[in-house]
């Protein structure tokens, strides 16, 4: 239970120094960049494990949106965008907002999008401490690129990877809360539900059992 996290936060931390000290390059630095990302995630997300009780595809959405954003900026390596010196908009909160709001509207899909949402704030979080240009995190409401310190990044992942341990060493929270609905084929399914069902085992549980 000691491994999984540590593992994590050393492989953000060593791929987020390696992206800082090789030249800018998408087929150098981008690989590192993006594993940096992925591992920072993950570590966030295993605390969260510990709070919430959200499905499968909640993970998985958010890790798949840590790095997917990234996509957002081939236009602008296409030379397709006039400002080059800046991160697009949607590397910002109006983007976070677009999926909670499509998560409080879709209920069917509400996990993955509310799974997204969670993936691109933690995202964000690291774009801001990596530097300049930063990211233009309010847009449109406000157009200044907000960059954070890299003790703000190394402060994150030890928070995560500390909680994490505490929080499962601990057992605590006894129970979880159940953001999400599971999805069920009928109504009675969702009354039938024990209230403290066994959480999921794998990556994204909480439990104390086995070397994860
Ligand atoms: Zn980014």
């Amino acid at each position: 239970m000691w491994a999984g996290p540590i593992l994590l936060a050393g492989v953000a931390l060593a791929f987020d120094a390696l992206n800082r000290r090789v030249p800018f390059g998408l087929l150098s630095t981008g690989p590192l960049d993006e594993v940096a990302h992925l591992a920072t995630a993950a570590l966030g997300l295993l605390v969260l494990a510990c709070l919430i009780d959200a499905p499968r595809r909640f993970y998985v959405a958010a890790l798949i949106a840590s790095v997917a954003i990234d996509l957002d900026h081939i236009p602008l390596y296409l030379g397709l965008l006039g400002d080059s010196g800046q991160r697009p908009v949607t590397h910002s909160l109006a983007t976070v907002v677009v999926f909670i709001v499509a998560a409080a509207a879709s209920r069917r899909h509400r996990a993955v999008l509310a799974g997204v949402a969670t993936g691109l704030v933690l995202h964000f979080a690291r774009d801001m401490a990596e530097g300049p240009p930063g990211v233009r995190i309010f847009w449109p409401l406000q157009g200044q690129a907000w960059t954070l310190s890299y003790g703000w990044f190394l402060g994150m992942i030890i928070v995560f990877t500390v909680a994490r341990l505490i929080l499962v060493t601990l057992g605590v929270p006894r129970t979880r809360i159940r953001l999400f609905q599971r999805e069920p084929s009928s109504a009675q399914d969702v009354t039938r539900a024990p209230k403290d069902a066994v959480p999921p085992a794998g990556l994204f549980g909480c439990g104390g059992a086995g070397p994860g």
